[in-house]
């Protein structure tokens, strides 16, 4: 559909992905095929596509022009062999686990993941007979001691939500081949502008595209990227008859969004490394996590996989959780709402929100304290980040 884009830089790649021009009317932006179903032109062509001899499109759960061009241009920029783009990132995890998971299966999963991706392991897929373990992936050898004989998938999310701890995607994939078991890395945070985990051995990556793809706060969607056709024909099927795909018009949304895709992580990210260091200064502030700043533990391994430390702070006021309440409650320009990756900046308290789900002990053991305060810096003048924060630590 589009040229090979892989000799161009990212900023460029984002902007031309899974854009051609319109052969019927020239229409430079993508066209919006608002359609259930598309008509064959006789019974043998109809019958052609559902044998799969012939290319087309027959239903739109199965497949749609302008969903096509966004699935093509996430598999480009993530450098995979085939997306499958879903109503939300839920829908695209589940999907994978679908697709992949039986009875007796066993999964090993970031313990720090997003709440809702673990609640659904450990309760709902448990109830189909799938067992799971999540431990500490920032330790390679946690992943390996995890490992059983029945292990089907490793399920990395990195930086991981919402410490921001990082686990090493070699290693991981290591981990995970010589258990014959696949990789699966939830590449949210990051977005294939910093991070392509195809690249050091993913098998499958997923994204809540609601976040950095889409970026403007107005749509809930999903991605699976399959690094080979191979893993591909595994998730056709499942995507097929699970039924997860998404509407055209919120296809039509995410491709406008990801047009700016690396304007907007840049700007928010040059905004974050201002605002952690910021945070790190600041005498009512009790810690800081970015992967940016020296002081996080996996500094190295952020410079190594990383094209960049991202838009995604945690911190914890002196006072724990009820010095971070009288934060949350006192910004102005900032919103309290749970979320990131969009063009405004977001703070919200993980604890009692995201991954209150999740047990207490399993947060804490998981390293979300009580107190922590997770930041979506987005691409406001970072001077006016800066005065906010100022101003609300200074009721705390
Ligand atoms: C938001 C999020 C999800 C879930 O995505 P939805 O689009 O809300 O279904 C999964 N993983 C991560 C890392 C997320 O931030």
């Amino acid at each position: 559909m589009s040229h090979d884009l892989r000799k161009f830089q990212k900023a460029s790649q984002v902007v031309h992905a899974g854009q051609s021009v319109d052969p019927t009317t020239g229409s430079v932006a993508p066209p919006l095929y608002q359609t259930s179903t598309f008509a064959f032109e006789t019974a043998a062509q109809g019958a052609a596509r559902f044998a799969g001899t012939e290319p087309g499109f027959i239903y739109t759960r199965m497949g749609n022009p302008t969903i096509q061009r966004l699935e093509e241009a996430v598999t480009a920029l993530e450098g995979g062999a085939a997306g499958f783009a879903t109503s939300s990132g839920m829908a695209a995890l589940n999907t994978i686990l679908f697709a992949f998971l039986k009875s007796g299966d066993h999964l090993v999963g970031t313990d720090c993941v997003y709440g809702p991706s673990r609640v659904v392991v450990e309760r709902d897929w448990a109830r189909f007979g799938v067992t799971s373990t999540f431990v500490d992936t920032a330790k390679p050898s946690a992943i390996e001691a995890a490992i059983r004989p029945e292990t089907k998938i490793v399920f990395i999310e990195t930086p991981a939500n919402p410490t921001v701890s990082l686990t090493d995607l070699a290693a991981a994939s290591r981990a995970a081949k010589s258990a014959g078991a696949l990789l699966v890395v939830d590449n949210t945070f990051a977005s294939p502008i910093l991070q392509r985990p195809i690249e050091f051995g993913a098998d499958v990556v997923m994204h809540s595209m609601t976040k950095f793809i889409n970026g403007h706060t107005d749509i809930v969607a999903g991605m699976v990227v399959a690094a080979t056709m191979e893993l591909s024909k595994k998730i056709r099927p499942a995507f097929n008859y699970l039924g997860p795909c998404m509407d055209p018009h919120q296809a039509w949304l995410a491709l406008r969004g990801l047009r700016t895709l690396s304007l907007r992580m840049n700007a928010s990210q040059d905004n974050a490394i201002k605002l952690a260091a910021f945070l790190e200064r600041h005498p009512k502030v009790e810690w800081v996590r970015y992967p940016g700043l020296e002081s996080h533990p996996q500094y190295a391994l952020a410079q190594a996989q990383m094209d960049g430390p991202g838009a995604l702070i945690s911190f914890e006021v002196k006072g724990g959780i009820e010095a971070g309440r009288i934060l949350l409650d006192n910004v102005e320009l900032m919103t309290l709402a749970v979320s990131l990756g969009g063009v405004e900046t977001l703070i919200q308290h993980p604890s009692s929100m995201t991954h209150a789900a999740m047990s207490q002990p399993e947060r804490i053991k998981a390293g979300i304290t009580d107190g922590l305060v997770r930041l979506s810096v987005g691409c406001e003048d970072v001077r006016d980040l800066i005065a906010d924060l100022e101003h609300a630590l200074s009721l705390v």
